[in-house]
């Protein structure tokens, strides 16, 4: 049986920064060459990026873990170390990245531009930057930085216009395979929809929408009686829903009691959700029998729940245009699909205890290295001004300069903190 998955948690990792290269410039009758020791490359990215040919996340069932490519270390005669390359990870169109401890939307890959999920560590620097007139000769170079790792969910959630709710084998897929271009599984037992379909529905010239096609809600649900709530999250982002209700009671179902059930069911998932606009096609009009109430009782009832009423045969396509007219009209009404906004929000490094990060004096320069320092510099961006400032401030908070001044820092020495650099003033 083809599988449909629609979330799965993975691990992405940046690539590891190269380490920068001690060396010195050697060449024959040359006495003493200078520090020629290069940098290392920048780690590759963990980068998402949207494939309209994929429709679920089934590949990262078998394939959990995600890294790029470390940087290569820098060496002698000022050779920077390689880049290492970036890890494209496709996904459908739709995926919602969640961070998997706080469930906090990372980013919503809808609009089909790449996004960064984990970036790659600065790549050290080598000790030909070290190099100052003032300075002794330079013996050391930097470490690179480890990549970002991130613990994520993605979750897909379709871009669809309009979502097909109501029971299993009540006309659903039927009316997605005569209304668009999408060729559904259709049959007469319950369940043949076991993954969402999505089709394309063109109105007139220049008029469209998506409309989706989800396993049949079942009632109880709620209580894990099978299929149902899992799938409808794909029409979260729903502009509308369409109700397809069996009138003709094909199965001895009251269709006033399967409306209701339905409702119920959404209301249990989520009240936003019940809160949709909405729409009753009653469906199998052909297989009513010429003595049976159930239109009329059914008619009477959702209006007075405040949904517009079409009635149709899907089967024959009997009002099928109608109804899709109907779609386009209100769909005008109505605001665009969801985009989730991010709200994921970096955790803010701990406050270090000075003494915990390592501070070396070189001849002017003060290098300062530690971990806390590794996790800090990695989210800071030193061309963004805010950035810079929000770095400065965490170096105050956490005693730096105050230690520097106890061991001695003078206006004008440097300091060094990986491959950033101040003069320092008091
Ligand atoms: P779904 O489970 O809601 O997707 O239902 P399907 O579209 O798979 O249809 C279930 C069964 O009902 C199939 O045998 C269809 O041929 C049949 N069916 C769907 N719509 C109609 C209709 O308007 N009239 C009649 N007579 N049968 C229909
Ligand atoms: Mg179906």
């Amino acid at each position: 049986m083809e599988m449909f998955v629609d979330k799965v948690r993975i691990t992405v990792c940046g690539g590891r920064g190269g380490d920068g290269a001690v060396a010195f410039h050697r060449e024959k009758y040359v006495a003493s060459g200078g520090p020629d020791g290069g940098d290392g490359g920048h780690g590759g990215s963990v980068i998402l990026r949207v494939n309209d040919n994929l429709s679920t996340l089934l590949d990262f069932r078998y394939k959990r873990k995600y890294a790029a490519q470390s940087g290569a270390n820098g060496a002698g005669r000022n050779m920077s170390g390689k880049r290492g390359e970036s890890l494209i990870i496709q996904v459908p169109r739709g995926t919602v990245v969640r961070d998997a401890a706080t469930n906090q939307i990372i980013a919503d890959m809808s609009t089909g531009e790449d996004f960064v999920l984990a970036k790659g560590g600065r790549g050290g620097w080598g000790n030909a930057h070290y190099a100052t007139p003032t300075r002794q000769i330079p013996r050391f170079a930097k470490a690179g930085l480890p990549g970002q790792e991130r613990d994520v969910v993605l979750e897909l959630k379709l871009l669809a216009d309009v979502g097909l709710v109501g029971f299993p084998n009540v006309g659903k897929s039927t009316l997605l395979s005569v209304t668009s271009n999408a060729r559904p599984k259709i049959a007469n037992y319950h369940f043949t929809t076991l993954y969402p379909n999505l089709g394309v529905i063109y109105v007139e010239e220049g008029v469209s929408f998506v409309m989706a096609d989800i396993p049949g809600i079942i009632e109880g649900a709620a209580e894990g009686a099978g299929l149902g709530h899992d799938f409808l999250r794909h029409i979260d982002r729903c502009r509308l829903l369409v109700h397809v209700v069996d009138a003709a009671g094909s199965e001895d179902r009251d269709p006033v009691a399967d409306f209701d059930a339905i409702c119920a069911e959404l209301h249990n998932y989520s009240v936003d959700l019940s809160n949709r606009p909405m729409m009753v096609a009653a469906n199998k009009c052909d297989l009513l029998p010429p003595d049976s109430d159930n239109l009329q009782r059914l008619r009477e009832h959702v209006e007075a729940a405040g949904c517009e009423f079409y009635e149709i045969s899907a089967a024959t396509t009997k009002g099928t245009r109608h109804l899709v007219q109907a779609i386009a009209e209100k769909l005008r009404t109505l605001p665009p699909v969801t985009i989730y906004e991010p709200d994921y929000v970096e955790a803010e490094p701990e406050i270090a205890d000075p003494q915990k990060l390592e501070i070396e004096h070189l001849g002017n320069t003060w290098v300062i290295t530690g971990l806390w320092l590794e996790r800090l510099i990695m989210n800071i961006n030193f061309d963004d001004y805010e950035s810079r400032n929000f770095f400065d401030l965490q170096l105050r908070k956490c005693g730096l300069f105050a230690r520097l001044e106890e061991m001695g820092i003078q206006d004008g020495d440097v300091v060094d903190i990986y491959d950033f650099q101040f003069e320092y003033q008091r």
